[in-house]
């Protein structure tokens, strides 16, 4: 009795054990999203189990029925999906595969588990069907933004620099070529400027869809950043040659764009070219060199090509080796001044001095201010510097003012960059009335550039500073855009005369046309005429011969310190 009790028990204990698991089989069963269905092979049967409706619209009771699924499945995934659902006849006890229903949008994965008992023969299998279109999706976006550029839709510039190296390491072995082309839009930041980002972004787009046509096995296009785009050729001969390229490129920069609003544009492009093995032999070496030789490249103008060759990257490096100790020097202030007289023709009587900056690198050689001052003008380091110039020239001259009792005009090298400031105006004031000058004895000497910039904000600012009496002197004359008709409106009261003038003017006769009748023209418009980078007497004697009012040259002095102005100069005044 007893033994019957204790079986009892056991039994019921068991019974509720089951029923425990049962009722978390179908909890979990009911809840799950997945579908499933269970194959018993000992006893031959097969059942569809959970959210099967949501997926299927059939029903399983014998495995033959399996089949129907075919019907409800895009047709490439068939014959993965049938491998998977019969995985029993292969021996293996797991595998999975994706596939797409008909409906073109939904996702499933099937992930397929079999049993096999000691003989290895297959007891039981599960079928697990699930909708993962969300995820899906969501790792093609992923794939796509990790390949392509949202914008344009090329390839972005991690992956081209993928490409690029599947490309060398062909091309290593293959012994084979490749160029690459770094593509820049000219003056996009004019162009964003003043038509705003929207257009912007769509002139990038237009150029990329361009540029995109490109595109095969042998020629990678990427849209790099902004206003950039990188193009890899391998092996470029025939239709894809460097030349075939840029001149199709060019080719078509002669027509205009039209953009979503009407607008026609046209737009130029700057092209540096770096070649594999001669210029570099890594991507990212191959990429550098091309962006170097596309800066060079914008320099020279609208729709230029620059091939990439050892001296650009001799100058580059040491760009970046100023830039980089520019700031310090800005920073200890480790600039000096010299001055250059300049003379007024006529008995050779001093007129003034133009200051000049001077920098002495730590190891003792002079960099030119021909050389730093346009990297000051790209970061920024010509404000405080122009500002240091100002000022130490001002106070020198006031010093020298109240010494020598002798009124003459400090010409001060002015910036665009400085000059574009909405504050130059009064520092300047604030300077030149802190030191008691007189405001006619300053001179601002400005170049062409500065007038093409935003004529209108530029005249205006001029006018402001003839109406303080400052004096403006237009340098470098004749070697930007030299139009004598916009100087009729400008209020200017000095030009200079470009020094490539002065050496030429007496060996070639057009050269000297060209200064005499500027020289009468200047004249006529009321303006003084200052020559410079006179250097010998015949030069002088010439200048002297066609009316020139002044002259500043090595022929009557070099630059020098302020010690050695007064010592040789100003002591004889
Ligand atoms: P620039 O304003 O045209 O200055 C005249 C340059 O010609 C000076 O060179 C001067 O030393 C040189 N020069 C004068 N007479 C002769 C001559 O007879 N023969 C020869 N071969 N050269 C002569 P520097 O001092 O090297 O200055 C070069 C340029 O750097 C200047 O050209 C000017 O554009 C810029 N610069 C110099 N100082 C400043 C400054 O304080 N601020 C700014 N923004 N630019 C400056
Ligand atoms: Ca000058
Ligand atoms: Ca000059």
């Amino acid at each position: 009795m007893t033994n019957l009790n204790e079986n009892v028990d056991i039994l019921t204990a068991r019974y509720a054990q089951i029923a425990h698991s049962e009722r978390m089989y179908r909890l979990i069963c009911e809840t799950s999203e997945s579908a499933y269905i269970y194959q018993n092979f000992v006893d031959d049967t097969i059942r569809t189990i959970s959210n099967w409706g949501y997926y299927f619209d059939f029903e399983i009771n014998e495995a033959s029925d399996m089949m129907n699924i075919y019907n409800f499945i895009e047709r490439e995934y068939a014959i993965a999906l049938r491998d998977i659902m019969s995985l029993e006849k292969t021996g293996r006890s797991e595998d999975s595969v994706v596939f797409r229903l008909f409906d073109g949008k939904t996702w499933v994965e099937c992930n397929a588990c079999v049993i096999y008992d000691e003989n290895k023969k297959p007891t039981d299998k599960i079928l697990r069907f699930t909708n993962i279109t969300k995820l899906k999706n969501a790792n093609d976006e992923l794939a796509y933004m990790a390949y392509y550029d949202i914008m344009t839709g090329l390839y972005n510039r991690n992956y081209f620099v993928r490409l690029l190296g599947d490309f060398v390491r062909r091309a290593e072995v293959e012994e084979d070529y490749i160029a690459v082309l770094f593509i820049n839009i000219d003056d996009f930041r004019k162009l964003n400027d003043s038509l705003g980002m929207v257009i912007g972004d769509e002139i990038v787009q237009t150029i990329g869809q361009f540029l995109g046509e490109f595109k095969n096995e042998n020629i990678i296009v990427s849209h790099f950043s902004g206003a950039s785009f990188c193009l890899a050729i391998y092996d470029p001969c025939g239709l894809r040659s460097i030349d075939a390229i840029t001149s199709s490129i060019h080719d078509r920069l002669k027509w205009p764009f039209y953009l979503s609003n009407q607008q026609e544009i046209t737009i130029t492009v700057s092209i540096g070219i770096s070649q594999y093995p001669e210029s570099a032999t890594t991507t990212l070496d191959l990429i550098n060199c091309a962006e170097i030789v596309m800066c060079k490249a914008r320099t020279m103008g609208h729709n230029s090509i620059k091939y990439f060759d050892a001296p650009i990257l001799q100058e580059f490096l040491q760009n970046v080796s100023i830039e980089n100790k520019l700031k310090e020097a800005v920073f200890n202030q480790n600039f000096t001044l010299k001055f250059q007289p300049q003379y007024f023709i006529e008995g050779k009587k001093l007129r003034g001095v133009e200051a000049l900056i001077r920098w002495r690198d730590y190891d003792g050689s002079m960099i030119s201010p021909m050389k730093f001052i346009p990297i000051a003008e790209k970061n920024g380091t010509i404000i405080p510097i122009g500002a240091w110039v100002m000022e130490e020239s001002i106070r020198t001259y006031a010093e020298w003012r109240a010494e020598y009792d002798y009124s003459m005009v400090l010409s001060l090298n002015i910036s665009a960059i400085q000059y574009a400031q909405t504050d130059f105006i009064d520092n300047l004031l604030e300077m030149i009335d802190r030191y008691g000058v007189k405001h006619d004895e300053i001179e601002l000497e400005i170049t062409e550039s500065i007038l093409i910039s935003d004529f209108r904000d530029v005249s205006e600012k001029l006018i402001k500073l003839r109406d303080y009496g400052i004096r403006i002197s237009l340098d470098d004359f004749g070697t930007g855009y030299s139009s004598l008709s916009y100087l009729k409106g400008l209020p200017i009261t000095t030009l200079k005369i470009d020094k490539s003038f002065v050496d030429t003017v007496l060996l070639d006769e057009n050269t000297k046309v060209i200064t005499e009748s500027i020289v009468y023209m200047v004249k006529k418009l009321g303006f003084e005429t200052i020559a410079e980078g006179v250097e010998t007497e015949e030069q002088f004697r010439y200048l002297e011969s066609i009316g020139c009012d002044g002259i500043q040259g090595y022929y009557l002095n070099r630059p020098m310190t302020a010690e050695e102005l007064e010592q040789h100069v100003l002591c004889y005044i």
